[in-house]
């Protein structure tokens, strides 16, 4: 076998992904097998599990990618079409010591990748930088493996439905987005008590109704409008690979993750009273005040499911989640992100309570807050413009959290500056009490910013 070159922009810092027929070919999906499956060899691995998700590239890359894991002498535990969870699942269950997705996750249809888990934990980070060494050298493991087939979605559906509780039938509506989460949204919402509405439930990799992204609101208006129309208790949206949940409330609003994370920790934190549970450096102040209001240990940590993930291992913290709408229980569950099992908890907790999601909501402490603010940086510069803005608050005596680039407190709220690790932006967000304190901290961080020659965000 020759030595392969990955095209550089695939490699990243939570999977690999590429254009398929543009930076990402079956060549590559080979190599990533055969790569991957080196590192399992070499941790003591013997068997692999192997999932993909609806896109129409997906087969042809699962296919490349079982021939590379064989080639290092793996067993393929191959489980077909299914979210990114139910592979995770598959690791767990089926005494596997790694496992891949294949799959572009929330991405535009042409786009296809790999998530990578080994042994029990997350791939990311200099692991995938050690994928391209490996291909480059072809220092590859050589073995005899082999293939089984198991159909797991099933049981991993009846695994979901075992953790539900709840006293009241609910009203749902639910939208897969025509991504990998249909059939076994369709196939969960069948096993719990209640009148379900299914939407997008039909996998299509052309995704034809929306984008599969229920952070970007306007994917979530069909799923809206469904609430509204079948005047449901809550709607719940999943995104192209079923790792990430949407949720709305009855009165159509949005329940972002911050928000939602609030809420589940409620239960959570009753069961395991004095437990930390994780947020990341985007969500509200109102959610780490809200965990330590409920006799829990808020810890804010850096985004990126796959350090959310390393996180909770070392802490044994039960709950973690992110605005991004990742949530992880270990409470109950394995520890790994999974919007199919989120959606279980959440209507768990909606049918075992006299309020509503929508009241549940609206006793959460109130801020006003900008969206995510995204703008251009350079890759060169992204990380140096956070360390610039980093070392001029150093002597200004502000409070700063460094957690994940810096997030600063004031007596208005506090505003985040952060290098995306994913693409060549900056991050930035501003919270307040009122909207005086809002502008306040936009003042602020432009003012950071300038000194750097970063043309500040519009608001
Ligand atoms: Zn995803």
């Amino acid at each position: 076998m020759s030595a392969h070159r990955f095209d550089p922009t695939t490699l990243r810092e939570y999977d690999v992904r590429g254009i398929v027929g543009d930076t990402l070919t079956v060549e590559d999906g080979y190599a990533i097998g055969r790569s991957f499956g080196t590192i399992v060899r070499e941790a003591g691995g013997k068997a692999a599990a192997l999932g993909y998700d609806g896109r129409l590239s997906s087969p042809m890359l699962e296919a490349a990618v079982a021939e590379g894991l064989a080639a290092c002498g793996l067993l393929v535990k191959r489980v077909g079409l299914g979210p990114t969870p139910m592979l995770y699942y598959a690791v767990h269950e089926l005494a596997c010591d790694g496992g891949v997705q294949i799959t572009g996750s929330h991405n535009p249809p042409d786009y296809n990748g790999f998530k990578m888990m080994l042994g029990h934990g997350p791939f990311y980070g200099a692991q995938i930088q050690r994928l391209g060494e490996i291909a480059s050298r072809a220092a590859y493991a050589s073995g005899t493996g082999g293939f089984e087939s198991h159909d797991i979605l099933e049981r991993y559906v009846a695994r979901l439905a075992k953790d539900y509780r709840g006293q009241k039938p609910l009203s749902v509506v639910w939208d897969a987005g025509n991504g990998a989460a249909g059939p076994a949204m369709a196939l969960l919402a069948r096993r719990l008590p209640g009148r379900h509405v299914l939407l997008n439930e039909v996998v299509d990799g052309t995704f034809p109704a929306h984008h599969p992204d229920p952070t970007v609101e306007k994917n979530l208006e069909q799923l809206k409008d469904a609430v509204a129309r079948e005047r449901a208790d809550l709607g719940v949206a999943f995104d192209g690979d079923g790792d990430r949940i949407g949720v709305i409330d009855a009165k159509g609003r949005v329940i972002w993750g911050d928000q939602l994370l609030a809420l589940l920790a409620r239960d959570v934190l009753a069961a395991q009273p004095g437990a930390t549970v994780i947020g990341d450096v985007k969500a509200s102040q109102g959610l780490f005040d809200e965990i330590a209001r409920l006799g829990g240990k808020p810890l804010m940590w850096q985004t990126g499911h796959s350090l959310i993930k390393a996180k909770m291992k070392e802490t044994g913290a039960p709950l973690a989640g992110e605005m991004s709408g990742h949530i992880f229980f270990a409470d109950h569950f394995y520890g790994f992100d999974d919007g199919l099992y989120a959606a279980v908890r959440t209507l768990s907790l909606a049918a075992s309570r006299r309020e509503s999601v929508a009241e549940l909501r609206d006793q959460l402490p109130v801020f006003v807050n900008t969206p995510e603010l995204r703008f251009p940086c350079s890759d060169t510069r992204k990380f140096a413009v956070v360390d610039e803005v980093k070392a001029r608050l150093a002597g200004s005596g502000a409070e700063v959290s460094a957690v994940d680039g810096v997030r600063v407190k004031t007596e208005d709220g506090w505003w985040l500056l952060r290098a995306s690790n994913t693409q060549d932006v900056l991050v930035a967000r501003c919270e307040a009490k009122d909207d005086a304190g809002l502008e306040r901290l936009k003042a602020q961080l432009i003012a950071a910013l300038t000194p750097s020659g970063i043309e500040p965000p519009t608001f």
